[in-house]
């Protein structure tokens, strides 16, 4: 199986001299199987650019049939649709699979909500490609050799991480995802928060519910050859941005050692992350693997174009 990153930024597009290297455009991965078998995961901008690809390489070997799984629906997963060329095109098949939508729309009402008249001159229906949406939530299914399984994570809306496994090689998602943590404990001691009547006991349940809910995603994940993690932050930036949905680098290496993977790509850059900061971050989180005996796992921050075959 393989890996290629066509986004890896998080929130934002961030194109300009100081991501040249990284690169500006937001999550899109392609996945392939043994036999080129093609996986989409998000429709970030990234997309674009893999459908230009698709339409120079693919596509002289017969019609694309290309599904797309959203791990949700923030714009930084699916703004860059209205720009993917297969779209346009008649004979392309193209399946949206996403997660069903707590706030009562639907996936293909989200999707097209994008390309409504006020913010793109093309709508959904008018594309030419003939464009199905399936909502799914933990559940287990297959597309052609991949078997695919999912798990939410924790995020303000539903997200699904996505658990995929093409002959003996598997490949996790689990971004746009924080861990869970105990809040009635953060907030014990502040009176303001109306939260002051918080005993002990139920202090303790909670504790032991985030436990659950984190060891949740760590055993879906268990086995898994390549990680794909959420590491927005530094454990410095996250004191200002607890609850905001995205992990640190630090929380990434902790599940990867506990996940036992042999490869981890950090992903989902911040917006003010630039290409010198990330290089330095490299070398600085390789060097914090090695002291906390993460001998047997390779880390690298994730970069637009690079392939990794596992
Ligand atoms: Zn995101
Ligand atoms: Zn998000």
């Amino acid at each position: 199986m393989k890996l290629r990153f066509w986004g890896v930024r998080g929130s934002v597009p961030t194109p300009g001299p100081k991501t040249v290297k990284y690169g500006g455009n937001t999550s899109c991965l392609e996945i392939r199987g043994d036999n080129n078998e093609l996986l989409v995961i998000d429709a970030g901008t990234g997309l674009r650019e893999l459908g230009n690809y698709l339409i120079s390489n693919d596509l002289p070997d017969g019609p694309l049939d290309i599904n797309i799984m959203l791990t949700h629906t923030h714009w930084d997963h699916i703004q860059g649709f209205p720009f993917f060329g297969p779209a346009f095109i008649p004979s392309s098949t193209i399946t949206f699979r996403g997660p069903v939508n707590a706030i009562g729309m639907g996936l293909e009402e989200i999707v097209s909500g994008q390309m409504a008249y006020s913010y793109f001159p093309i709508k959904l229906n008018e594309l030419r490609a003939d464009i199905q949406f399936k909502e799914i939530r933990e559940e287990d299914f297959k597309i052609g050799p991949f078997y695919i399984s999912t798990c939410y994570l924790n995020h303000p809306i539903l997200c699904l991480a996505y658990r995929i496994t093409c002959g003996d090689k598997t490949i996790v998602t689990i971004y746009d995802n924080e861990p869970y943590r105990n809040i009635f404990a953060d907030k014990k001691e502040d009176n303001e928060s109306g939260l002051d009547g918080i005993d002990d006991e139920a202090i303790k349940e909670a504790e032991e519910y985030v436990k659950i809910q984190n060891n949740k995603i760590i055993d879906f994940a268990k086995g898994a050859d390549l990680i794909v993690y959420d590491a927005q932050y530094t454990t410095e930036e996250y004191k200002t941005k607890a609850g905001w949905g995205h992990s640190t680098i630090d929380h990434a290496l902790e599940a990867a050692l506990e996940i036992q993977c042999s490869k981890l790509a950090l992903f989902h850059h911040d917006p003010v992350r630039s290409d010198k900061e990330l290089d330095t971050l490299q070398v600085q989180t390789v060097d914090k693997v090695k002291q906390i005996g993460g001998n047997n796992l390779i880390v690298f921050f994730a970069r637009e174009r690079l392939e990794i075959a596992i």
